[in-house]
């Protein structure tokens, strides 16, 4: 658009000055005209009257010349001294006709008329000259413009001698049409000549004449004027055909050249138009198309510019698209990417029908081995872990990785089978350890397939399913799970459970259970294991399980965990005061380790309560311990100071290596209940790794007590083992604190 209208004001200017141009031209033209007219025409007049005085002058002479020859004629001069007035008559009236004068009069010596051929009008009458005869006498001869019967006429006189003057013969003609014909013939001009009696013909001030007024000198005194006219429109059309052919000429160059400034002015702007566009293209993205001007001059070397500039541009922009799309680190797709590549594959697979498979893919124990290892070598293991991914897989496929250790996988999946198979090659990319400078590191992870069109309609949901999958392959420790229809609501009541956890101690929502913990050997109840239950307003008593992960995730553990040491010591003041001597179980979560000030918290409350230290004992995982395994010894050594019991639970479920156990201070180790639930004398492997537990702990003066003891058999079998405590529904499921008390003191179990 300003393009277009640069080329108009451009080729507006050009016109403007082009026709300004023309206009002045013809303007002066006009007035180098008009003005060359009125010189011309007042020199034609000069001419006229010149050529007028010339013929009159002519005219006289000629008259002289003839009367000079009348003069001298014998018979007229015998006649003239006889006084023979008849013969003059005739003389003067044959010789007057032959010379064509309009009246010949003969003069006296006195001045008298003789004879005239007027019809002897003006006989003996003094001549009516009286001035044109005295020149007569003082030079010889005499002619003259007269006023004669109120016209204009020219005389001449000469006198008739014998060899002394005898007479004047004088003859005038009347400067009638003959004369001015004569005039108008050898000028342009218009020509009137009147004596002061008559008039002119023409009008002197007629706007369309250009007129000379004359007056003729006279011999009589009286006034003979001549009009000269020029017709101006006459004079005017010599210089009316020269501005037109001057108007003719300059419109077509006029033409001519504002062809020229239209064709300038594109060449100009076309160019620029040319840059615009590319200008233009630019911002809509493209930069490829590049700008051509073929042009040496600075448009030429702008295009050039530009053009570099834009693949500037465009160079600077992919580094920012793969820096924006892709993941620093491994050089892999990040998740952006990635959703859009699964929106992409999505949309064509509705198209054409084959389903899309994602793996959503979490290394376990990563932050472990970060911590450990270091970040360096975090991130070397990242970046195999990229590049095995990527060797498993085809090169249509995209791996991508979406942050921290998570890795996503998309492919096309026929079918279920297909997809599992995928995720099979993917966990045997792990098969062997990542080996990084002198460290070997065993890598496993956890999988979460999802596909379309089975699980999910778009690439966002598809995405939250295989990793709702992950988790669950996580939790399971099942390497590989597909994603299960429905889980979302899952997902859903997840959050608002995290939502009322907020409010659950606030409104007393939790409460303790209490399940005992027996000696093997004297079969009485040494213990109480604190488990922690929530009376939900709407889903009833909600087990650990369900909410201890929630919490953990929310950050709300330390609060729970705070609230239950608080019951539990309360608790057992409580039963030492009725005669009941047991100690309490409290379970720590992972989380709880990392609070340094637990252990004065703990002290606190028990001295409040006057509580030895040893009536509480703190139930810790294997994998707790071995989060950030050099923190946690500290609070543990802190706790174990202070003379409170230490215990490992679920032991065997963990990675922990007996030389690191062997540091930590702890008193007991609970043997995990999925060693123990099917324990029977026939179930060979769990035989052996309890009894070989049994005899790791008690070689590191631990106590050994085994949970999920819920027959007869697993008791005795536990008791053959010399397994120091035991605790399971054998005695009784978990139990509310007076429930407990009451089974407590009815059953055989009761200490004393
Ligand atoms: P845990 O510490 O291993 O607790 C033992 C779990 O095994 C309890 O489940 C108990 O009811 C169950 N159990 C006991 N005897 C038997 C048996 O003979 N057969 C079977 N099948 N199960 C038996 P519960 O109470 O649901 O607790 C589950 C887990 O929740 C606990 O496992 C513990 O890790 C955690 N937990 C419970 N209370 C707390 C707490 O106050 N704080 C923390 N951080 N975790 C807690
Ligand atoms: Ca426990
Ligand atoms: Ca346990």
């Amino acid at each position: 658009m300003a393009v277009r209208s640069f080329q108009a004001r451009l080729l507006y200017l050009l016109i403007a000055i082009l026709v300004l141009l023309d206009a002045g031209t013809l303007i002066s033209v006009y007035y180098a005209g008009q003005q060359t007219l009125r010189c011309t025409v007042a020199n034609e007049l000069l001419l006229g009257s010149r050529v007028l005085n010339r013929i009159l002058d002519t005219r006289a002479q000629q008259l002289s010349d003839s009367l000079r020859v009348l003069a001298l004629d014998f018979a007229f001069r015998e006649a003239i001294a006889s006084a023979d007035v008849p013969t003059i008559t005739s003389v003067l009236a044959n010789h007057g006709s032959r010379i064509a004068a309009d009246a010949v009069v003969l003069v006296n010596l006195d001045g008298t008329v003789i004879a005239d051929t007027l019809g002897g009008r003006l006989s003996k009458k003094p001549f009516p000259f009286a001035a044109m005869l005295r020149t007569a006498q003082d030079r010889g001869e005499a002619s003259a413009t007269v006023s004669f019967a109120n016209r204009p006429y020219q005389f001449a006189i000469v006198p008739v001698l014998a060899p002394r003057p005898i007479a004047w013969v004088c003859a005038g003609f009347e400067i009638d049409n003959r004369v001015l014909t004569d005039v108008q013939r050898l000028t342009n001009l218009e020509i009137s000549i009147w004596s002061s009696g008559g008039g002119s013909q023409l009008a002197p001030d007629d706007s369309r004449y250009a007129t000379l007024l004359q007056a003729l000198p006279t011999g009589d005194g009286s006034r003979v004027n001549a009009l000269l006219a020029r017709n101006l429109e006459e004079a005017q059309i010599p210089f009316r055909n020269l501005e037109l052919q001057i108007f003719a000429l300059s419109t077509i160059v006029l033409i001519v050249a504002v062809f020229a400034a239209v064709v300038f002015a594109r060449s100009v702007s076309q160019p620029l138009r040319v840059l615009a566009e590319g200008a233009g293209r630019v911002e809509r993205g493209d930069y490829v198309t590049p700008i051509v001007v073929q042009q040496e001059d600075e448009i030429g070397s702008l295009a050039t510019a530009f053009n570099q500039m834009q693949s500037a541009i465009a160079t600077r922009e992919d580094e920012i698209r793969f820096q924006a799309t892709h993941d620093a680190l491994t050089g892999l797709p990040n998740r952006t990417l990635f959703l859009d590549r699964l929106s992409y594959a999505i949309a064509g697979a509705k198209r054409n029908g084959p389903s899309v498979g994602i793996i959503m893919m979490d290394v376990d124990r990563f932050k472990e081995i970060n911590d450990t290892l270091g970040h360096q070598v975090g991130d070397q293991l990242l970046i195999e872990i990229g590049r095995r991914l990527e060797h498993t897989l085809r090169q249509s496929d995209t791996v991508a990785r979406l942050g921290g250790d998570e890795f996503a996988v998309m492919f096309m999946a026929p079918t279920f089978r297909h997809a599992e198979e995928v995720a099979a090659r993917l966990e045997g990319a792990f098969d062997l350890p990542i080996v990084l400078g002198d460290v070997s590191v065993d890598v496993n992870a956890s999988l979460g397939i999802a596909l379309y069109p089975a699980h999910a309609d778009d690439a966002g949901t598809l995405m939250r399913h295989a990793d709702i999958a992950m988790y669950d392959a996580k939790r399971e420790h099942s390497g590989v799970a597909v994603y299960e229809p429905g889980r979302d609501e899952h997902t859903l009541r997840r959050l608002s459970l995290i939502m009322d956890l907020r409010q659950a101690i606030a409104r007393d929502e939790l409460e303790l259970y209490f399940q005992p913990k027996a000696d093997v050997r004297s079969e009485r109840v040494g213990h109480a294991e604190a488990l922690v239950r929530w009376n939900h307003p709407q889903h009833g008593v909600m087990r650990p399980d369900e909410f201890i992960p929630l919490a953990e995730q929310s950050g709300k553990i330390s609060l729970i965990t705070k609230w239950v040491i608080r019951k539990a010591i309360a608790q057992c003041a409580a039963w030492r005061r009725e005669g009941l001597d047991l100690a309490i179980a409290v379970n720590l979560s992972a989380l709880d380790l990392f609070d340094s000030e637990l252990p004065t918290f703990i002290s606190g409350l028990l001295s409040d309560a006057g509580l030895p230290p040893a009536s509480i004992v703190l139930e810790i995982t294997e994998s707790a311990v071995m989060k950030d395994a050099a923190f946690a010894q500290k609070v543990l050594a802190d706790l174990k100071r202070r003379g409170v019991c230490l215990a490992i639970d679920d032991f065997g479920t963990g990675y922990s290596s007996l030389a690191h156990l062997k540091r930590l201070p702890v008193d007991e180790l609970k043997i995990d209940k999925s060693f123990v639930l099917n324990l029977t004398e026939a179930a060979t492997d769990d035989l052996v790794i309890v009894r070989s537990t049994i005899e790791l702990g008690h070689n590191m003066g631990l106590i050994v007590i085994a949970e999920g003891v819920e027959t007869a058999e697993s008791w005795q079998i536990l008791k053959r083992l010399g397994c120091d405590m035991a605790q399971g529904y054998f005695m009784t499921k978990p139990l509310p604190a007076d429930a407990f008390k009451a089974w407590l003191r009815a059953s055989r179990w009761a200490a004393g």
